[in-house]
């Protein structure tokens, strides 16, 4: 039998795929609102049905909370259909029996779980927006066991292997096991290194969407420590990867003042958590308290994220506490 290690990586690799293929083929119609106006695509949904259902077929018991569920699909069959191909298609067709889109909306609805004291956590697209416009967004897995997170998988099909590199190489895949650091995948499965945080990096790196942050709050926090550099704006976990690769020093959320009582969502957290702590980072609140998993969905007793190479962390908070 296989471990969740390796259930988990081939499903996140298996839902990258099936992600790539609907960004070269999607159609307007294929993005619809949710009730939060926020949008979800035909592949956020095939992405959480397959690896709900590769999960679930091996760890029938596991329970799984992931962002999305199958309630409004229910209502738009011809998006059910758009979803189900692509689930289909995705599938060994060997080993695997294909779904209908009756099965396909049932699968999505396995990440309703409750959380307990052993689950996964799921974004099957974090970074919609940056995915709707061809830049970064990743898939996000993690198991979490008595509130702490134990394995991450982060797929981020659309980061280059290094910052500066071409388009040519594009695609990774974090796996970071709790007390066994965080190794770098290409998507077919290839090693391409160990991440480390880094001390020589001088970029902060914040969010692609203004909405989602402080922005001018963050750049005052650079600049105070030194960091002069312009921010990178990433969609996505691609964030906590960046920092994990040392391409960036820190990684900074603090609620949007529009927004002051926003509380961010485990599954947007847990898997990019484990991948920059096993990189030798550190990961907080904005008021240096351990983000909490088992709160609830959202993490209501936490304010804002910032995640560093360790070395700059006290820092940071320090500036954080004063500005
Ligand atoms: P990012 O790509 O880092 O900006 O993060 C995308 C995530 O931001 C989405 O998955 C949402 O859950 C989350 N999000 C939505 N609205 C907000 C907000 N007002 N503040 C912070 N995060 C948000
Ligand atoms: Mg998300």
């Amino acid at each position: 039998m296989r471990t969740r290690k390796q259930t988990a990586i081939s499903a996140v690799l298996s839902a990258s795929r099936l992600c790539q293929h609907v960004q070269q083929e999607m159609v307007s119609s294929d993005t619809v609102q949710k009730n939060d106006r926020s949008p979800v695509t035909i592949a956020d949904y095939g992405s959480q049905a397959l690896i709900c259902q590769v999960i679930k077929d091996a760890y029938a018991d596991d329970v799984i909370v992931a962002e999305e569920d199958a309630d409004s699909l229910r209502q738009n069959p011809a998006l059910a259909e758009r979803v189900t191909d692509y689930v289909n298609q995705s599938l060994d067709t060997n080993l695997q029996a294909h779904g209908s889109s009756h099965k396909v909306c049932e699968w999505i609805d396995q990440g309703k779980g409750e959380i307990k004291d052993r689950f996964w956590t799921l974004d099957p697209i974090d970074g919609t927006k940056g995915f709707l416009r061809n830049n970064q967004y990743a898939i996000a897995l993690a198991w979490i066991e008595n509130g702490e997170v134990q394995l991450g998988i982060l797929a981020c099909p659309n980061l280059p292997h290094q910052l500066d590199e071409t388009a040519s190489h594009r695609g990774c895949l974090f796996v970071a096991v709790r007390g066994q650091g965080t190794d770098i995948y290409d998507l077919s499965g290839e090693k391409l290194g160990v991440a480390q945080v880094s001390d020589n990096a001088s970029r902060l790196a914040e969010s692609f969407e203004s909405a989602h942050g402080d922005s001018n709050t963050h750049a005052r926090i650079a600049k105070k420590i030194g960091l002069h550099q312009e921010s990178l704006k990433i969609d996505s976990q691609a964030k906590y990867g960046i920092v994990a690769r040392g391409e960036a020093s820190l990684y900074i959320r603090l609620p949007n003042p529009k927004y002051p009582d926003y509380r961010e969502c485990i599954w947007d957290h847990a898997a990019g958590m484990i991948v920059v702590e096993e990189a030798g980072g550190k990961v907080t609140d904005a008021n240096g308290l351990p983000l909490s998993f088992v709160s609830g969905r959202r993490m209501i007793n936490n304010r804002g994220v910032v995640a560093t190479n360790g070395t700059l962390h006290p820092e940071v908070l320090s500036v954080i506490a004063t500005i």
